[in-house]
């Protein structure tokens, strides 16, 4: 059995078993491959295995990729920082957008998704811990963000997206992912039709599970650790 089917076998079951200790079931959960720094062919590989979301953060390295893997039916989501002058391009190759951080993104998004093509997913990322140096809005800002991004035509609003401040404690994650849910709760709770919750990565995946992320984002525990990337 090859590296990539062994991990993906693991990170599948524990995703199972988050679900079973909280009492959800795994259908509500999508693992998103994230294959940045991957291969197109560790991308086929995990595609035999059963997987077909796959996550991206850099523009030039995804859009060769999924050029060089269109004859497989994969669903490619752009989750790195989003540069105004990139947005067109992300608009035309890509099913979601998870880091949509502010309306002028999104609104170039709408202008640029082409019209024969599905609405584009997105997410509005929320900074949860409020560090400075990450992307995201501020929680104050979402639920005006957020109405904006809904109205807008060509995109559709589908949740939020996180990265809270690493941690080992699992106490200390969940904290995190639960103010991310009940940003959520408080949003939907303004009329917003929300259904996804895109929050857990390799080291907080159970925690994340835990406080109701319909959405994983698994690099590291898929694939192997990352060369570091300059
Ligand atoms: C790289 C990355 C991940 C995956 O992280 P791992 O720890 O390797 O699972 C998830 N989300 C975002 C936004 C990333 O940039």
């Amino acid at each position: 059995m090859s590296i990539i089917a062994e991990k993906t076998t693991q990170v599948v079951s524990e995703i199972n078993q988050a679900c079973l200790a909280t009492g959800r079931h795994p259908s509500e959960v999508a693992l998103l491959a994230v294959s940045k720094t991957r291969s197109a062919n560790e991308v086929r590989e995990a595609y035999q295995q059963g997987l077909t979301r796959f996550g991206e953060n850099y523009l030039q390295e995804a859009l060769d990729k999924i050029q060089e893997l269109d004859d497989l039916p994969l669903e490619w989501h752009f989750i790195g920082p989003v540069q105004s002058n990139k947005t067109r391009q992300i608009a035309e190759a890509f099913d979601w957008v998870h880091s949509v951080d502010r309306l002028k993104i999104a609104r170039r998004l709408s202008e640029q998704r082409p019209t024969d093509l599905p609405d584009l997913n997105v997410c509005l990322q929320v900074n949860i811990d409020d560090e400075s140096s990450k992307s995201g809005c501020s929680p104050d800002e979402a639920l005006e963000l957020a109405r904006a991004i809904a109205a807008l035509p060509h995109i559709c609003l589908r949740g939020l997206m996180a990265i809270p401040a690493a941690s080992d404690d699992e106490t200390v994650q969940r904290l995190a992912f639960a103010k991310v849910r009940e940003l959520a709760e408080r949003i939907r709770a303004n009329g917003l039709a929300m259904d996804t919750l895109s929050m857990g990565m390799s080291g907080d995946l159970a925690a994340a599970i835990a406080e109701g992320s319909t959405l994983v984002r698994i690099g590291t525990a898929l694939f192997g650790p990352r060369a570091a990337k300059g």
